[in-house]
């Protein structure tokens, strides 16, 4: 007769979890078309720290685990907390009289000419101090983790000159001790070609592979670029990532926004850690991505905000093996919105996903996108306790139900971080 393994000890147990998505697997970023996930009824977590120490049925982690305090979640579906890989978080100001200007049949380009768009919220950014840009940001931060996202992307990209950009990353870094939601930092300088410089775009580039890139390479982990035939050209791109790429970034693009420029080719050729947007990638772009390890971050709320045709051939791309994810873009001009909850409806309705593979595109591979595969994305023994509690039966509901905040509640690291009105944690 042998006996049982004596219990192990654990801080927390989270039982009564109706249904349990941990989207387990290997190391590496999802492919493939994919319909089903597998799920646990009835299930638990164990926690240690800010670890997973066991994920699976209640009945087996209530033999196993002797933990110090328990928490129910109610019967609720809880799943890993959403990776935003694609964010413009720090800025001031507010541009809804563009908004109402669009409605007005004005373009993109007309509002530019006035001083509108980037222009206007560089202005804005340039003014601001790191506590002003901080400020700002926080409370995007509190609507992001209402709606269940636990890590985010920042970049900078409206100072357009050195100071201001550094200013931007630091308001990153502020918030990222901050608050719970940990940032993950992107150089954005190359987002456009600053006004007093729009007769030397030369200068520009120069001044940034020269100055601002090494200078703000201690404040960021991504460099990223806007690579659009009317910001920076290919060549251009290619020049500018390469010399952040000798400092040591990992590299993002913004490619093939709104005509296909060879971006999502570039993003292969250099090892990008992530193309993103991609609306206009064609047949050579897919192909290219497919054989490298960059992953493609999908944006339906800016095709959805902008109103734009074009929406990003998310079906080719999962046919070919590119690993997609998706991301809010939250920026005050082309995509107002914090809520990873409304993107994963737009990708099902609008780009043909699975409400499977939005799932994984917002938790495994968005993780991926920003270099943070190896620790969140999924729960498992020895990753990060990010997990969200959600009002829904199951993880197929979530996409079916848009424009409201289904989640009860947040854990960050292991413990609670935000709850719903009557989904607080018991003292
Ligand atoms: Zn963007």
């Amino acid at each position: 007769m042998t006996t049982p393994p004596a219990p192990q000890a654990c801080d927390l147990l989270l039982t009564d979890i109706g249904q349990l998505v941990t989207l387990a697997g290997p190391p590496g970023p999802r492919r493939g078309p994919l319909d089903d996930l597998p799920a646990i009824a009835d299930a638990a977590v164990a926690i240690t720290g800010e670890r997973i120490a066991a994920v699976g049925p209640r009945a087996a982690l209530e033999a196993a685990w002797r933990p110090a305090r328990r928490a129910s979640a109610g019967g609720r579906l809880v799943l890993p907390g959403f990776v935003d890989p694609h964010t413009h978080l720090p800025w001031v100001g507010s541009r809804e009289d563009e908004f109402a200007r669009k409605l007005r049949g004005e373009t993109y380009a007309q509002i530019a000419a006035t001083g509108g768009g980037i222009r206007a919220t560089t202005r804005a950014v340039r003014a601001a101090s790191v506590e002003q840009l901080a400020a700002a940001a926080r409370p995007r931060l509190d609507r992001m983790l209402a709606h269940g996202t636990t890590t985010a992307e920042a970049k900078s990209g409206y100072g357009l000159e050195l100071a201001a950009e550094r200013r931007q990353l630091e308001a990153v870094a502020l918030l990222d001790r901050a608050h719970p939601i940990d940032l993950v930092a992107t150089n954005l300088a190359a987002h456009e070609v600053p006004d007093e410089r729009r007769h030397d775009r030369a200068g520009w580039l120069r001044a940034l592979i020269d100055e601002v890139l090494p200078a703000l390479r201690p404040h960021a982990e991504f460099c990223d670029v806007f690579c659009e035939a009317h910001v920076f050209s290919t060549d251009e791109s290619r020049a500018l990532l390469e010399a952040a790429r000798a400092l040591g970034y990992g590299l993002k693009l913004h490619a093939d926004e709104l005509e296909p420029t060879g971006g999502a080719e570039l993003a292969a050729e250099l090892g990008a850690v992530s193309a993103d947007h991609l609306a206009c990638t064609g047949p050579a772009g897919v192909e290219a991505l497919a054989r490298s390890g960059t992953v493609a971050v999908l944006l339906p709320g800016t095709s959805f905000y902008l109103r734009l045709r074009e929406h990003a051939p998310a079906r080719r791309l999962i046919a070919a093996g590119v690993p997609v994810a998706l991301a809010t873009d939250l920026n005050p001009g082309s995509s107002l919105t914090e809520s990873m909850p409304m993107i994963l409806t737009l990708a099902c309705l609008n780009l043909g996903m699975t409400p499977a593979e939005a799932l994984v595109g917002a938790t495994v591979n968005a993780a991926h996108a920003v270099g943070r595969g190896h620790d969140r994305g999924r729960l498992e023994p020895g990753l990060l306790a990010d997990l969200v509690e959600w009002d829904a039966p199951s993880w197929r509901y979530l996409p079916s139900h848009f424009g409201v905040s289904l989640v009860a509640r947040v854990w960050k690291r292991g413990r609670p971080v935000w709850a719903r009105s009557g989904a607080e944690v018991p003292a």
